[in-house]
């Protein structure tokens, strides 16, 4: 069995990266040709998300220079989940499997062959876990894990230190077509489709080059993103922090009315600020909580298009499974 695959690569300002992953890239996939573990007509294709800079124009040129790159760039920048969403559905139809990974080098091209033998052994969907990352700052280590148990604690169902690079199988790709969230989160939304699934391990290494695009708001943005389109367990939590409000409110009215009628009821200035502060902190952060949601909603409701494609590179038009 020969698989046709497709390294799907998403780009964002990395011309300064990309003529050297573009080479790992390229000698990985060829290397696996030759030795027949997956099909000739097997390809990377890059998504060009809106860059600014010269990395459309080294995609082109690398396509023109070999058929196995291909190209297709979105009308604008769109952020990486829905860029990568943009070659995962390109590819679909033209090939069996996808692997997804960064441009930047810092995923391990070598786990890349294990990713096919566990396809070949019957899984449908291989996710790359990092084995350590000692490469991370130890902020972003410490956010990061943190981040992966809240995920759990409030339900969601996601595999622990896998970012996007992963295996998935066309069957998985076709159903993922038909998820239309705008509120895109791969992540998570991977484990929901379902079928065979395994991991392979490897460690992750730093950027050959340039910078990340994620600084810690838009990790944050990324991570706000992941919980809502992930669990509806805060708005629960709003329900329940409000019942546990309501009961000490009321042990507060009895001890009040009690108050009154022993003559005690003038000083008391301290607790009731303290009282009047809590309680409407609660409430602004449930009411932020809640319009979250709602600001989600209004998004879904719109419906509108997750990416534009601009532009394909020549030769990407005439291939067909
Ligand atoms: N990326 C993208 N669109 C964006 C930001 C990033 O396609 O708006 C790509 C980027 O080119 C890279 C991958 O997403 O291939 C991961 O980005 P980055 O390395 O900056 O993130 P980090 O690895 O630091 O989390
Ligand atoms: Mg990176």
């Amino acid at each position: 069995m020969r698989p046709i695959l497709f390294i799907v690569v998403p780009c964002y300002n990395e011309e300064e990266v990309l003529p050297e992953s573009s080479r790992l890239f390229f000698d990985k996939l060829v290397a696996l040709i030759d030795r027949n573990e997956i099909a000739p007509e097997s390809r990377v294709l890059f998504v060009d998300d809106g860059s600014k800079d010269s990395t459309w124009k080294i995609i082109q040129s690398l396509s023109r220079e070999d058929k196995h790159f291909q190209g297709v760039s979105l009308s604008r920048n769109r952020g990486h989940q829905n860029a990568l969403l943009a070659g995962l559905l390109e590819a679909k139809d033209k090939c069996d499997i996808t692997i997804s990974i960064d441009c930047d080098g810092q995923d391990d091209i070598d786990a890349i062959d294990e990713m096919v033998a566990r396809y070949k052994e019957g899984n449908d969907v291989v996710y790359g876990v990092r084995s350590d990352r000692s490469s991370d700052s130890f902020f972003k280590r410490f956010t990061a894990e943190s981040y992966y148990h809240l995920l759990r604690f409030l339900g969601a169902d996601i595999v622990f230190n896998h970012a996007d690079y992963r295996l998935l199988s066309d069957r998985v790709l076709y159903e993922l077509d038909s998820f239309k969230e705008v509120n895109l989160y791969l992540r998570g939304i991977v484990p929901l489709i379902g079928f065979s699934s395994t991991s392979v391990y490897y460690s992750r290494k730093e950027r050959i080059a340039g910078e990340t695009h994620y600084p810690l708001a838009r990790m944050l943005a990324l991570a706000m993103n992941g919980i809502t389109s992930l669990s509806a367990e805060p708005l629960r939590l709003i329900s329940k922090i409000g019942v546990f409000i309501a009961i000490i409110s009321f042990i507060g009215v009895i001890w009040s009315i009690v108050e009154q009628f022993t003559g005690n009821t003038v000083a008391g200035w301290a607790s009731m600020t303290c009282i009047i502060c809590f309680v409407a902190g609660v409430q602004l952060l449930s009411i932020g909580i809640l319009g979250e949601y709602i600001g989600k909603i209004y998004l879904e409701v719109k419906g509108r298009p997750r990416f534009i494609i601009k532009e394909r590179t020549k030769r990407y038009e005439e291939q067909a499974k």
